[in-house]
């Protein structure tokens, strides 16, 4: 039997919920047999109708916990028509990413192989046609991202009217992407009276907001709080020079010899820039992020996972949804502005029961959000000297621009407004340097996704307006970050922040 991952098991058996016979065939044969905390929990009180306010994160089993008995409740009811008089969709479950909306759809069809139920994904970045015909044919299971259902329901497309059940997954993450409005005009679509389930990894006054909203007399439950790194995992950091990042990251995965690294950056920009330079020093790597076509994401994620990748370097948006049961290592190449992003991201180590191994790279621009992380973590990271990569003697942490905004993670006060502003607008100038330097691009994969230009951060998830979530930038290894992915394209310029996007 496969071991669960962060939480412990439940000491239960499936069979004891009372599930259908055709879904704990297919749960056996996923080599499952006891439930975690939040399935424990959630299956019955689904399984009964209620409501559900559920706070669980990435890596606790929350997809079945939604799945197994949501599957249960369409097997014992009829089916719907819709109005093109195909199949009425009786559930809709909304997620922040494509990659989640993928995993969500492809459990959906794993635990539900033995009932004659269909569902379909939707996501942006891919042709619509195909998702046009699914919806027309309808299904009784849809799992969507936001953005590319409107943009199915402004084509007339879409039919929600015969949604029974409706279940928002990582909805902190979709408030965190600005998909509020999106999410609004989804609800405006279903009818009122139907059973919602929202699960969360955090409760921000937002969520609960849109939790009051929207849930009807809901039972609560919770697994591991989200300030809660898992056990299991060895955590650690280095003071870094900020010119130096991407030497010491070389370095460690080559002293180690590690096969299988997860490295993670704050922007898109770093990504690409992490991942090439990994690559010209023989470490096979790929940049994970919103702006890539979905066949090359996809790609990148099969590659890592059969292990002809050994880094994978993301965002964390595009990192959300990620499961890999036993990835060793992973790295904070960029120190998160957001703390509960650091326990997400090391959550994709130490999992289904294995140990894993979480490092960090600090420098003195983000000292100070290091300690933040400690202190919301409540724990001490060793930090680990290395001589070789420390800081420059004199090296002082500066303010480090996110987009339009620029913010200080450094150690102590930030410094007067005067700096900050200073550091701001050289940032800008180098960004728009760098966008000038940039050679004109064409329209990514043809399939209309991608970045560039989107106006809202539809279109299935990826394409987050990253400043919104509240982190940014990347230092593709400190000094000036070399032009859009390009050596060195632009000199740095003097400048006190440096603009990583
Ligand atoms: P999730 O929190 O939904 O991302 O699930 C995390 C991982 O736990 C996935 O790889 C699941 O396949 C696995 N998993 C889910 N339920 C169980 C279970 N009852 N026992 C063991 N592993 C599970």
């Amino acid at each position: 039997m496969r071991e669960n991952p962060i939480v412990r098991q439940s000491g239960m058996t499936f069979s004891e919920l009372g599930l259908a016979p055709a879904i704990l065939r297919a749960i056996n044969e996923e080599g499952y047999d006891t439930p975690t905390p939040i399935q424990a929990q959630a299956i019955p009180l689904v399984m009964q109708g209620h409501d559900l306010l559920a706070g669980a994160q990435t890596g606790t089993g929350k997809t079945a916990a939604f799945t197994l008995p949501m599957l249960h409740r369409l097997a014992m009811s009829a089916s719907a028509k819709n109005k093109f008089g195909g199949i009425g969709t009786r559930v809709l479950v909304l997620t922040p990413t494509r990659e989640l909306a993928a995993q969500v759809e492809e459990s959906v069809r794993t635990y539900g192989k033995h009932l004659q139920l269909t569902s379909t994904v939707i996501f942006g970045g891919v042709g619509m046609n195909p998702q046009i015909s699914a919806l027309r044919r309808g299904v009784d299971i849809l799992v969507a991202t936001p953005g590319r259902l409107l943009d199915l329901q402004e084509q007339g497309k879409l039919d929600l009217s015969t949604v029974q059940m409706l279940i928002l997954d990582e909805a902190d993450r979709m408030l965190d992407m600005g998909f509020l409005p999106d999410i609004r005009r989804v609800l405006s679509l279903v009818p009122k009276q139907k059973q919602t389930l929202l699960f969360s990894a955090t409760f921000s006054d937002d969520i609960r907001k849109l939790a009051q909203g929207l849930l009807n007399n809901p039972k609560s439950i919770q697994v591991t709080p989200s300030n809660t790194t898992v056990q299991r995992i060895t955590q650690s950091h280095h003071l870094v020079g900020r010119g130096k990042k991407k030497a010491l990251l070389t370095h460690i995965i080559q002293t180690h010899n590690w096969s299988q690294v997860l490295v993670f950056t704050r922007t898109k920009f770093g990504a690409n820039s992490v991942a090439e330079h990994l690559t010209k020093h023989g470490i096979e790597a790929l940049a994970l992020h919103g702006n890539k076509s979905q066949a090359a994401r996809t790609q990148a994620l099969q590659g890592f996972k059969a292990g002809t990748i050994r880094a994978l370097v993301a965002t964390d948006i595009a990192a959300r949804g990620i499961d890999i049961d036993d990835l060793p290592h992973v790295v904070n190449y960029e120190i998160p502005n957001v703390s509960e992003d650091y326990v997400h991201r090391i959550g994709r180590t130490g999992r289904a029961g294995r140990p894993g191994e979480a490092v960090s790279l600090v420098s003195l621009d983000e000292e100070g959000f290091f300690e933040s992380i400690e202190h919301f973590t409540r724990q001490k990271i060793e930090r680990v000297p290395m001589p070789d990569f420390a800081p420059e003697p004199g090296e002082r942490g500066e303010p480090i621009a996110m987009g339009r905004q620029t913010i200080w993670g450094g150690a102590g006060k930030p410094p007067s407004r005067e700096v900050m502003q200073a550091a701001a607008k050289a940032a800008m100038q180098e960004m728009r340097q760098r966008l000038n330097d940039r050679p004109p691009r064409g329209r990514p994969g043809g399939h209309g996704g991608g970045g560039g230009g989107g106006a809202r951060p539809a279109g299935g998830g990826g394409r987050a307006p990253t400043s919104g979530s509240g982190r940014a930038p990347t230092g593709g290894g400190g000094r000036a970050p070399a032009g859009g992915g390009r050596p060195s394209s632009g000199k740095p310029p003097s400048t006190q922040a440096r603009n990583y996007r």
